[in-house]
């Protein structure tokens, strides 16, 4: 292992009717609050009601930004810094998917500093301890935004997704009730089922030695996530899949499987050039990104490949090589998520090899994306193209 530190600050407030939390949580942060939310989901399904509700019984004054798009976008980030500002509010509360969280923590990011936030995300430039502290009211299990410091913001015009990660926008309290995800619909359950599997195999695809806890972890949240989601997908009002697949998308990453590990998450890289070009779901990318980094990987190091397929899918290691287990452990991920009707080429998104180089240039983040195996430039267009 490596040495590592872990502290995560994140208060999870988990099951059924802990929206009226809020008024406990709350007010040590201020009254002023900006509430922050989507397209408009939370309106449809009635929770935009009684979180008001909530607002107004603890005499908060609120200030609204809806509209936040799904691959949130610099320009309501912006936004959000100059109600913040203008109106002088002391706390956000983020009511949606992973998108409204992550935008609220650039906008977190942004108040306090002195430039443009794109730097903070772009740049790097520091997170200041004064961030606008943030609670989140979860309704979609995917991203772990909602128990982790990461945020992933899209500046449309120059065709860039990137993210920034740090310890002063961790959600101060998230409420995770499993009824507000009953109203995703199936194809953004799925999205966010792949998501959940995706950020298991960013860590337990790492470049460390002696992890053997850490990955027992991960395969303990695989083995749940695929017994649980074709029944969920069946089934989205049932309470018992819904609670459980919220747990496992929080604990998916937050901190846990990547405890003293060097993690890879090349794939996501990838994922966010595609859609920073193409607007696509991220799970959706995910999907049909994954299994071909998992080929290419598995040709010079199919050792990890093969223990996945033997400790997760259950395959027969006995008389097969490494190679061979590798490509049916490759073949079982594939059958999983298109027996739950998850995409697997970018065709489904109506993209074909125009922008191979542009998504090619914007997954690379550094000369080399990846710990498991460093990807180069010539690596990556070579996946995307696997993958049209
Ligand atoms: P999302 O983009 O937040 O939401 C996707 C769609 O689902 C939206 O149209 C939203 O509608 C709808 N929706 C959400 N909750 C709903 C509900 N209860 N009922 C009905 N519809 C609902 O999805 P997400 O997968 O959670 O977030 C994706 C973003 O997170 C991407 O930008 C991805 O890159 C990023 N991400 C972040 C992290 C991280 O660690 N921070 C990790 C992975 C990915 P409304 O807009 O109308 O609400
Ligand atoms: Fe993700």
């Amino acid at each position: 292992m490596e040495n590592f530190q872990f502290h995560n600050p994140t208060k999870l407030i988990f099951g059924k009717g802990q929206i009226s939390s809020l008024q406990k949580e709350i007010p040590a942060y201020g009254k002023r609050i900006l509430l922050l939310y989507g397209g408009g989901s939370i309106k449809k399904s009635g929770l935009y009601d009684k979180v008001i509700r909530e607002l107004k019984e603890m005499d908060a004054s609120v200030v609204e930004l809806g509209g936040v798009e799904p691959n949130p976008r610099l320009t309501t980030v912006r936004k959000g810094i100059s109600l913040i500002r203008e109106n002088q509010l002391d706390f956000i509360l983020a009511v949606g998917g992973g998108s409204v969280i992550d935008c609220a923590k650039a906008i977190a990011a942004g108040v306090p500093y002195n430039g443009d936030v794109w730097d903070i995300v772009h740049k790097k430039e520091k997170v200041l301890p004064s961030s606008v502290p943030i609670g989140t009211v979860l309704t979609l299990a995917a991203t772990g935004s909602e128990m982790n410091g990461n945020s992933v913001i899209t500046n449309w015009e120059e065709n860039a997704k990137e993210s920034f990660n740090s310890i002063h926008v961790y959600p101060r309290f998230s409420i995770l009730d499993p009824e507000l995800t009953f109203s995703v619909p199936r194809d953004q359950t799925v999205y966010g089922i792949v998501d959940i599997m995706s950020h298991v195999f960013e860590q337990y695809f790492h470049a460390s030695s002696n992890a053997p806890l850490q990955e027992r972890i991960g395969e303990a949240i695989l083995h749940t996530v695929i017994e649980m989601a074709p029944k969920l997908v069946n089934d989205l009002s049932n309470y018992e899949y819904r609670e459980v697949m919220l747990l496992n998308g929080t604990l998916a990453l937050n901190g846990l499987t990547a405890m003293g590990v060097n993690t890879d998450w090349a794939t996501h890289y990838i994922e966010h050039a595609v859609s920073a070009v193409h607007d696509i779901p991220h799970g959706g990318g995910l999907a049909i990104l994954f299994p071909r980094w998992m080929e290419h990987v598995a040709a010079t190091r199919p050792e990890k490949v093969a223990q996945l397929g033997v400790r997760v899918f259950d395959l027969d290691p006995a008389g097969k090589t490494d190679a061979q287990l590798a490509a049916e452990a490759i073949q079982s991920l594939r059958a999983f998520w298109t027996s739950i009707g998850a995409p697997t080429n970018l065709s489904d998104y109506g993209i074909d090899d125009k922008e191979i180089e542009l998504m090619t240039q914007r997954a690379m983040i550094n000369e080399k994306i990846g710990k498991y195996v460093p990807l180069t430039n010539e690596d990556v267009r070579k996946i995307l193209k696997n993958s049209l």
